[in-house]
């Protein structure tokens, strides 16, 4: 599948979850795909960080979710002694793999107050940061009842203003944030934006079924081929529709149609941010890639979503 992807023109192999290293195979899946010609990315709760960190040297840059500065986050996460598997994850990794390394955190009302701490954090173990939020309207048939546990954690829409309000100056205080300035000032004022994610990622599951970013089914790799996907009327129209959703208050959506769109001070910002992520200074490897993530990408959830 790989090999068709990359044939293609897929040039980013991003293995998401679930947790993809559950899977046995996860180091030699990373290895084959760089040698193949990828930029290999994954997003991890760094569970398993730390005793499959030497598999993974062939891994650019990792995506370690961190909900708190303090063991708090086990707390959220419900799995104690988290806090330490992935700071220790993380260690182990950029000694054996000299992977870049990115924290994600998911803000919610349990820990709107760690935003700068881990901003703070994140500059002290020369890492980058990336936010999400949870928010209560997300419209995937999960979150619109009171009864849904992301109701109660979710933000409202006068916290996630603050939310962007918060990332935005602690963008222009210099922390290590993945968000661009733009798109973050753009969220703060709530312009509208051209949604140009599904013409650069695509998910596919373990059975070779290509869901939309909705995760709605929408092609299946047994019967056809990537080439074939993207020349259908269903892929058309997907994209079509995609430019005027703006449903996702995702920071990284917003990011990557930017840099689609070849946006001049967004180019600027990212170029900046590239230099940052790519040269940390971590042992073990050097910068033997050029940065930048070239699109499309394939997203292998290691478990269907
Ligand atoms: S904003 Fe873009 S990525 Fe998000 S659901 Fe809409 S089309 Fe999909």
């Amino acid at each position: 599948m790989l090999d068709e992807a990359y044939d293609a023109g897929m040039r980013a192999y991003y293995l998401f979850g679930g947790e993809p290293l559950v899977r046995k195979d996860v180091g030699a899946l990373v290895t084959y795909a760089r040698r193949r010609g990828f930029l290999t990315t994954m997003n991890t709760n760094g569970s398993l960080l730390a005793g499959k960190a030497k598999s993974l040297r062939d891994l650019d840059v990792a995506f370690v979710s961190l909900d708190h500065h303090t063991a708090y986050h086990d707390e959220i996460r419900g799995r104690k002694g988290n806090f330490d598997e992935v700071i220790h994850g993380i260690e182990r990794l950029r000694d054996v793999a000299g992977s870049r390394v990115v924290l994600v955190t998911t803000i919610s009302t349990l820990n709107f107050d760690a935003m700068e701490p881990m901003a703070r954090l994140a500059k002290r173990m020369g890492v980058m940061i990336s936010y999400n939020s949870v928010e209560p309207t997300l419209d995937f048939g999960l979150t619109d009842s009171e009864d849904s546990p992301n109701f109660q954690l979710g933000l409202s829409p006068a916290k996630l203003r603050e939310f962007y309000t918060t990332l935005l100056r602690l963008k222009q205080d210099g922390y290590p944030l993945m968000e661009t300035e733009q798109v973050l000032r753009d969220f703060v004022e709530g312009r509208p934006w051209r949604c140009e994610f599904p013409k650069m990622f695509v998910y596919v599951s373990p059975d070779k079924k290509i869901y939309s970013c909705d995760y709605a089914y929408g092609y299946d790799l047994k019967h056809g081929s990537f080439e074939e996907y993207f020349a259908s009327p269903k892929f058309r129209a997907h994209i079509r529709s995609a430019e005027a959703c703006n449903r996702c208050v995702r920071t990284c959506v917003r990011g990557y149609s930017y840099a689609y769109d070849l946006k001049p001070r967004n180019l600027v910002s990212l170029a900046i941010d590239a230099r940052t992520l790519f040269h940390q200074g971590v042992p073990g490897r050097g910068s033997s890639r050029s940065p930048g993530v070239s699109p499309p990408a394939v997203v292998d959830p290691m478990t269907a979503h």
